[in-house]
């Protein structure tokens, strides 16, 4: 007796992935509309052998059958057109005709796909993302193509462009890798070698000649390409995932080792690679400025040393009030490998909160970081210079000091304010007023840490974003009366 080849179609199929290389092969797509066209763009890259069929073709498709891309068949769909054919896509905009295609390709045993049928279908065309020559894609079996669209979108995040850099170069080194380890274990081995090494990091920070390297390296010294350890200044952001770039949330997801701030939540520690160790590295009690940066530094080496990726995550930027600076500078003196991935600082976010730009050419030409911090030699008369825009990165404490020191250097009481608490987080408040009160307006709404002040003529746009209620969060604004 033969397999029982009866077909249940009440049970959802487990569906075969497959690659297939269609170079030469025929193809037909029925269809002459835009459905039809964007079917026939991704086949056009595997080099098919392409007909459309359709009385009516839309302006690309005309175009391509013009330029001998494509062939063109007119008239009402025949069986007989599927003779040779390999692989047919129904891709017209009703279901009838579409099914007919179909039923005729089913019973000569050619694969076909139904566009937004999948009953009809015998083959799904998947969401993909190709990285060169390297390709993921994603399919729901037809259940929730949504659904593989956005695990699709997540992959275009997280996969790093010089994958398909990394894929040619595997390719073009094939022969030698072959000829060097003739014996398949010996070369499983070196492949883990290489892409657990510094090679990937390297094509991710574009360099291509060190990456070329290390990789001759790990093919003429196979015990020599023990992964040398690095560490990557990261900026968070100002709280929100969102607001993480793409480099940096790939050095989360690639760390061995997290070195961060109590700044940093645990929304964004969340995004990490499962199994990194997260050491916290905020200020002790009782501990100076100096022995907290001393342990980061000592922290750094010794992981960079032991072969580990560091990731030092900071709030912000790394490189703005943070203390990117001086680590920059331990791990040039120390030769550790490093790189500096930006982060949006609380100032960019605070404008962004608040609906106030920081330069804007009708009253301030320039913008000016600043972080007093318990510094008495704060040049307030340079602050007090009118066209400008302050960002005072600042503990609430400060406000009573800061906002008198401003006002006896010259600029005057109602200067327009906004001070922004929590920028990007859900529990962001601002609040609006003048250089004269806000000071009393923080306490009595209780302002906490972190927040950042907003000083200048920018500020009264605040005003107005509140008013037509464009700011998320609690907002308590005050009108002042000039
Ligand atoms: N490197 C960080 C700044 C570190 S200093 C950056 O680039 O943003 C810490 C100060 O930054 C806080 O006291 C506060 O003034 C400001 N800050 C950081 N995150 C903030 C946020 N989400 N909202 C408002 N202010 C913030």
């Amino acid at each position: 007796m033969g397999i029982n080849a009866s077909i249940d179609t009440a049970v959802p199929a487990s569906l075969f992935p497959l690659f297939a290389d269609l170079r030469g092969r025929a193809v037909l797509v029925v269809g002459g509309g835009d459905v039809a066209r964007r079917k026939v763009a991704a086949l056009l890259e595997t080099g098919a052998d392409i007909t459309v069929a359709a009385s009516v073709l839309d302006r690309g498709l005309r175009e391509w059958v013009e330029r001998g891309r494509l062939h063109h068949r007119e008239g009402d769909f025949e069986p007989a057109w599927l003779d040779g054919v390999m692989l047919v896509v129904a891709a017209s905009h009703d279901r009838a005709p579409n099914r007919v295609v179909a039923e005729a390709a089913r019973t000569r045993g050619i694969f076909v796909n139904v566009v937004d049928d999948t009953e009809a279908s015998t083959f799904h065309i998947p969401a993909s993302v190709r990285r060169g020559r390297l390709q993921v894609a994603v399919s729901s079996g037809g259940a929730a193509p949504v659904l593989a669209r956005r695990v699709r979108e997540k992959l275009e995040a997280e996969l790093d462009d010089s994958l398909g850099v990394l894929t040619e170069l595997l390719a073009r080194e094939r022969a030698r890798i072959r000829r060097r380890f003739p014996q398949a274990g010996k070369r499983r081995h070196f492949f883990e070698r290489l892409l657990g090494g510094d090679l990937p990091r390297l094509l991710c920070e574009g360099d291509e000649a060190s990456a070329k390297l290390a990789f001759e390296c790990a093919l003429n010294e196979p015990d020599a390409t023990r992964r040398r350890g690095s560490v990557a200044l990261v900026g968070a952001g100002p709280g929100d995932p969102g607001l993480l770039t793409l480099k940096a949330l790939r050095a989360l997801q690639d760390a061995d080792v997290i070195l961060h701030d109590r700044l940093v939540g645990p929304d964004i520690l969340e995004l990490a690679r499962r199994d990194a160790e997260r050491i916290s590295v905020g200020k002790r009690v009782g501990e100076g400025h100096d022995a907290t940066q001393a342990r980061i530094h000592a922290l750094m080496l010794q992981h960079a040393r032991a072969g580990k990726r560091v990731v030092r995550l900071q709030g912000g930027d790394p490189l703005v009030f943070g203390r990117g600076g001086e680590e920059l500078d331990f791990l040039r003196a120390h030769g550790v490998a490093h790189e500096v991935i930006p982060g949006i600082t609380a100032a960019i976010a605070g404008a962004a909160a608040a609906g106030v730009p920081l330069t804007d050419r009708r009253c301030a030409r320039s913008v000016t970081l600043l972080s007093p911090r318990g510094r008495t030699d704060v040049d307030g008369e340079a602050l007090a210079a009118p066209g400008q825009t302050l960002a005072i990165y600042m503990g609430v404490g400060e406000l009573d000091a800061l906002s008198h020191l401003l006002i006896a250097s010259g600029r005057g009481a109602d200067t327009p304010c906004v001070l922004i608490e929590n920028a990007s987080l859900p529990q962001q408040r601002t609040l609006a007023g003048t250089l004269g009160d806000l000071p009393a307006l923080a306490r009595e709404h209780d302002v906490h840490a972190p927040a950042l002040l907003i000083v200048g003529e920018v500020a009264a746009h605040a005003q107005r974003a509140m008013h037509t209620g464009r700011c998320r969060g609690e907002t308590a604004s005050i009108a002042h009366a000039a």
